[in-house]
């Protein structure tokens, strides 16, 4: 049996027809039911679904085989303990920095928002820029609105969210997208499965 981990939403909707071309396809929908355990087309492939910082730690700890992860996540992880083969190249985004419009540029000392700690702290400290980060779990587009923050640091896709509150983006830190991750003794254990999945997902992205 492979597991592999996927979180819900826009990374395994866009994963979906990934898996399609595998022959792997969710014989139930985790938008209208609530097992977390999803059984597919292959009797050999079972998804589960969960949190998607959560993924490298199901993959690293051999919960499951395989996962689907954004690149942000895995910087943010550590994933030195994973293998990562391929870049799916889906729900790509950027991380960016983000002001209130018309925000004076960010420069000397500067109080940071977001769930990406270590990647805020590591781009500030590469620009000499002293950084006091504080970590939110979600709605970080509030933060400089309530003065909790001057700048955050967080995923730009359209851009929508940043407009709706009055804020823009600033600079880019880099771009995004969904690898697959794989669990170092899986990769060993089941190479023949791991391997034949692989080269059905480099097919299918060759073809697009
Ligand atoms: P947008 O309004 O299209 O710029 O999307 C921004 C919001 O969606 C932010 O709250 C982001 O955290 C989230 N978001 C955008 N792209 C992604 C992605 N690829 N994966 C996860 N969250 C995303």
């Amino acid at each position: 049996m492979l597991t592999i981990a996927v979180s819900k939403g826009r990374i395994y909707e866009e994963a979906l027809p990934l898996l399609a071309e595998a022959g792997i396809v969710p014989t139930d929908d985790p938008k209208t039911c609530r097992k977390l355990i999803l059984n597919t087309t292959r009797p050999d492939v079972q998804l589960v679904i969960i949190r998607a910082t959560d993924v490298p730690t199901f993959v690293e700890y051999g919960a499951a085989d395989l996962g689907i992860a954004g690149k942000d996540v895995l910087i943010e992880h550590g994933a030195e303990s994973l293998y990562e083969p391929l870049d799916l190249g889906i729900a790509r985004c950027r991380l960016m920095t983000a002001t209130r419009k018309n925000a004076p540029p960010i420069t000397g000392r500067v109080r940071v928002a977001t769930k990406f700690v270590k990647i805020a702290q590591r781009y500030f400290a590469s620009l000499g820029i002293q950084a006091e980060i504080i970590k939110l779990y979600g709605s970080m587009e509030l933060a400089p609105l309530v003065g909790l923050a001057d700048c955050i640091v967080d995923l730009v896709d359209t851009g929508n969210t940043l407009k709706a509150n009055d804020m823009e983006p600033r600079d880019l830190i880099m771009n995004i997208s969904s690898r697959l991750v794989v669990n170092k003794a899986a990769m060993k254990m089941k190479n023949a499965p791991i391997a034949e999945l692989l080269a059905q997902f480099e097919r299918t992205l060759a073809q697009r």
